[in-house]
């Protein structure tokens, strides 16, 4: 059969993974908690299922959870959100962030993206019949090149997609680059694909630039979120999308053919749990003091940080002591280290390779002290 994808292999993720159980390693590869989800929030979902939410939920998601995440982006964001005709419940953030793209994209439509990118998005253009259009991060600090982005703008081009806070780098993007963002992209009539999953994981006191900020750039955005993240329950991959009501009407006919609705007595347990904010409200602090947690660990390596401000990730060169590939280097790490990390180079098209690997933080300190013992190593 001719691949579609031909050049496509196997999920960074899950080849890290795999490495991990095979070597019986520190797993700072993938990124999921390692610890155990809130006890109360299982309680809800066993009480939904208890009291027979079992059958097909609403194909647009159940009104009552629409409704909590309406009213908990106007407490965030001031935004005004109509719970029926602009939120979309979908099997997690990353089929969200494939149907906005099915929904815009006609064949050889462009579509921009920034390296290094999470790795589902890339295939989710190609699949879809898009020409992805890749513009680097400027290195060291990962900061956007506007200036390369308003000359990657062709007639061809439909949408830019952004990720804010950044998985890999950890980067968040500023008030000054949404507002370039905005004037872009209404300018050229684009579409713009947000994906703010870790909108939660935000540090160092910066305040998360949702798209729901700026009321022009919202008209032309399909927002995309995960319960995931937000409820340290990455396996029950569940999330929606939120977007004006013309561009959710077409996104609900993707949607409402392919997933047609999603697990019922898990909506009912978020909806039931989720007006408990603190839930939310302290994620921050909560993954800042892990990812500090870390940085002190490792200071006494031979690694040297860079900075993240969100998401589960922080970055670490290791330029001052192999010369080696980061995929190289990756591998050695989890066969004779015993630690699995992700290597820079697979968030890149053409497998740019700066010496970084990626570490996952969200984790037990007793994982991240065991980590930080095998990466002490490389100091001998
Ligand atoms: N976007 C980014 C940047 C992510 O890191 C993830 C987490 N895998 C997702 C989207 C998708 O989340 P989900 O597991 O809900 O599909
Ligand atoms: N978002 C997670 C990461 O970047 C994992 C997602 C996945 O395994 N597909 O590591």
């Amino acid at each position: 059969m001719q691949s579609k994808l031909p050049h496509i292999g196997t999920s960074i993720f899950t080849v890290m993974s795999q490495l991990a159980v095979k070597h019986g390693a520190i797993n700072l590869g993938q990124g999921f908690p390692d610890f155990p989800m809130s006890a109360k929030l299982i309680e809800s979902v066993n009480q939904a299922m208890k009291e027979g939410h079992n059958q097909y939920a609403h194909t647009f998601g159940l009104p009552a959870l629409r409704q909590g995440l309406a009213q908990k982006m106007h407490d965030l964001y001031a935004a005004t959100i109509n719970a029926d005709t602009e939120i979309t419940i979908t099997p997690g953030g990353t089929y969200a962030i494939y149907t906005a793209f099915s929904t815009i994209i006609e064949p050889g439509d462009e579509i921009i993206i920034f390296e290094p990118a999470y790795d589902s998005y890339i295939p989710n253009i190609t699949i879809n019949g898009g020409i992805v259009v890749p513009i680097a991060l400027e290195f060291p600090n990962y900061t956007i090149p506007w200036d390369k982005v308003k000359a990657a703008i062709t007639n061809k081009t439909k949408a830019i997609l952004v990720n804010t806070p950044h998985n890999p780098t950890g980067k968040v993007m500023s008030a000054s680059d949404m507002l370039e963002l905005q004037e872009i992209v209404v300018r050229n009539q684009l579409y713009l694909i947000s994906d703010e999953v870790y909108e939660h994981l935000i540090y160092d006191q910066i305040p998360h630039e949702s798209v729901l900020k700026y009321a022009e750039l919202y008209q032309r955005t399909f927002i995309c979120y995960s319960f995931g993240k937000t409820y340290h329950c990455t396996g029950w991959k569940l999330g929606y999308c939120v977007a004006p009501e013309q561009l959710s009407k077409e996104f609900r006919k993707v949607h409402q053919f392919n997933a047609f609705s999603c697990d019922t007595p898990k909506q009912v347990g978020i909806a039931n749990y989720m007006s408990n904010k603190e839930a939310y409200l302290s994620l921050g602090n909560f993954y800042q003091e892990k990812r500090d947690y870390l940085r002190v660990l490792l200071k006494d390596t031979p690694l040297v940080r860079m900075d993240s401000h969100g998401s589960y990730f922080e970055s670490y060169s290791y330029a001052a002591i192999s010369e080696e590939s980061d995929k190289s280097f990756a591998e050695k790490l989890v066969t004779n280290y015993g630690i699995a990390v992700i290597p820079m180079s697979a968030f890149y098209h053409d497998a740019t390779d700066h010496k970084v690997i990626r570490l996952c933080f969200a984790k037990q300190k007793a994982t991240l002290d065991a980590a930080a013992a095998c990466l002490q190593k490389l100091n001998s």
